[in-house]
């Protein structure tokens, strides 16, 4: 009899822990509540605009390549991609704008002279980042943290010798403080919270290795859109004999004698050796495994920032616009405060504005551009959703038209939006937070789920809302931990 796994949802992760099962001599099956795989990594084409609809910043591009090497396939095949030299444009509203090169001493010069800082200190953050990247990154990123064999090695024994450079006690502000000077500087590093979906003020100074992913390992767009990776690795899953289950929702994990043995699908029950829970961990627990013993402590913890995202067909051509924009709020402090205490829009909100037909010409017709227009919000704790939203179009509205003096509201030809209730609705994710628990307190790394269940056998997680985290490259690495937890039963493989 050939051993199955069962994996529950075609997220980027449970994509990339179906790949790697096969590889391990499984028969693998997916179930999919919905009609198409990616979860969030999904496209949407609208009046001859393409648009991503959810991540836009790509980093570590060689944990999707390796996926097809892995199966002896060249990923060039399947899967391209370019490094971008601006990672980002940054425009504050008194007319300062700063384009953040990825070349390191480019950038150290150019951010001196804008921001009147010592490029010396620029230097040193820098490469303190990247200590702390070098550090921490196989104990937090690359391995299970519940495992008692990663604090055995030599690289945690260093790490844990270094524990008082890593900032883990002050906030990411307060690092950043401690180097500069600059408000806007300092504001512009406080930024990379939001990439886990946190705040800077509350975040522990560790996460100032984010901007070392960026700048170090470059920023990378995949020809074709985002929706490329999951199109790409949906193409080798279906190649390598991936059997999957569209429009069928899993309901409950089967669990016999302490260990998971099938799943319980909208339309059949289905018998497996291993099943690996793709979908929100709070979800898988809640709904799918309701008599079992929950982790309460981890369950509770606070859920990351949610987005409202307006994707604008713009009948113009900006060229002071690149992929990746940013429109600074004047009280990036005030803006925090409400999404994650008042659990409020701020009125003066960070615009983050993509537009991927920059690269990819034919996401939008000649003389327009496909804006995708971000900005960040508390999770769905039951707000007035519609309120809101029409409240901050029109913020959005009078923050993008007094930076890049214009009226943009002439220019919107074609015009639908995402909203915190509806990326829960379209994913199951949890108050639809982007990124499963927030990372506001120095213990966050240790209250993510593990990859693997402690009180049932031979089930395992995979996704934004486990070990490590949220994202594209750690939902990529957390199907990586979680199969190398599983016997091969392939010679050699
Ligand atoms: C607007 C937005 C912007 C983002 N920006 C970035 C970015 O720039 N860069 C970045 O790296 N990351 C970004 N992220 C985060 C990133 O998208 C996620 O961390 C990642 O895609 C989550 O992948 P996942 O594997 O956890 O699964 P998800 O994408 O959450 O998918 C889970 C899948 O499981 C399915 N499912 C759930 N329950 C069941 C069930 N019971 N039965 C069957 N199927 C089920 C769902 O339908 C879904 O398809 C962003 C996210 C959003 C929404």
């Amino acid at each position: 009899m050939p051993r199955t796994a069962i994996v529950i949802g075609s997220g980027i992760a449970g994509l990339a822990a179906a790949i790697r099962l096969v590889k391990k001599g499984y028969v693998v099956k997916v179930f999919e509540s919905n009609s198409y795989p990616g979860g969030k990594l999904h496209s949407k084409r609208v009046s001859g605009f393409r648009f991503d609809l959810g991540p836009s910043l790509f980093t570590m591009p060689w944990l999707v390549t390796e996926l097809f090497e892995l199966h002896g396939k060249n990923p060039v095949d399947y899967f391209q991609y370019v490094k971008k030299d601006v990672i980002c444009n940054y425009f504050w509203e008194d007319g300062t704008f700063f384009p953040a090169e990825s070349d390191k001493d480019f950038f150290i010069r150019r951010a001196a002279a804008t921001f009147d800082e010592n490029p010396n200190k620029l230097n040193r953050y820098l490469k303190d980042n990247k200590k702390k990247y070098d550090l921490t990154s196989s104990i937090f990123l690359e391995n299970s943290l519940h495992k008692t064999k990663t604090y055995f090695s030599k690289k945690t024994l260093k790490a844990i010798a270094n524990i008082a450079t890593m900032g883990i006690s002050k906030s990411l502000d307060v690092t950043n403080r401690a180097y500069f000077n600059s408000p806007k500087l300092i504001q512009l590093f406080n930024r990379y919270a939001t990439y886990n979906g946190s705040s800077p003020y509350k975040t522990p100074g560790i996460m100032s290795m984010i901007p070392h992913l960026e700048m170090e390992m470059g920023t990378y767009f995949p020809k074709g859109g985002m929706h490329s990776i999951t199109k790409s690795l949906f193409q080798l899953a279906n190649e390598i004999g991936v059997q999957f289950y569209f429009e069928e929702s899993v309901k409950e994990i089967v669990v016999k004698n302490k260990k998971a043995i099938g799943i319980k699908s909208s339309k059949e029950t289905y018998f497996s050796d291993y099943v690996i829970s793709n979908m929100d961990i709070h979800p898988t627990y809640k709904k799918l495994l309701p008599l079992e013993k929950h982790p309460d402590r981890i369950l509770r913890q606070e859920r990351s920032s949610s987005a409202l995202i307006f994707y604008w067909g713009i009948q113009k051509v900006f060229p002071e616009l690149d992929l990746h924009n940013i429109l600074f709020s004047n009280d990036y402090e005030d803006e925090f405060n409400h999404i994650f205490d008042k659990k409020n829009l701020y009125n003066d909100p960070t615009v983050y504005i993509n537009i991927t037909c920059k690269e990819n010409k034919s996401d939008a017709p000649e003389g327009y551009e496909n804006w995708f227009v971000m900005i960040n919000t508390p999770a769905n704790y039951g707000q007035n959703w519609h309120k809101l939203v029409a409240k901050a179009r029109s913020n959005i509205i009078s923050k993008i038209n007094s930076i890049l003096n214009i009226n943009i509201e002439d220019y919107i030809s074609t015009e639908f939006n995402l909203d915190p209730v509806a990326i829960e609705q379209n994913t199951c994710s949890y108050r639809g937070a982007l990124y499963g628990a927030a990372s506001n307190s120095k213990f966050a790394a240790f209250l993510r789920h593990p990859n693997f269940s402690n009180n049932i056998k031979n089930l395992y997680f995979c996704g934004g809302s486990v070990h490590p985290g949220g994202g594209i490259p750690l939902c990529l690495l957390s199907s990586k931990i979680l199969s190398d937890q599983i016997p091969s039963l392939s010679n050699g493989k």
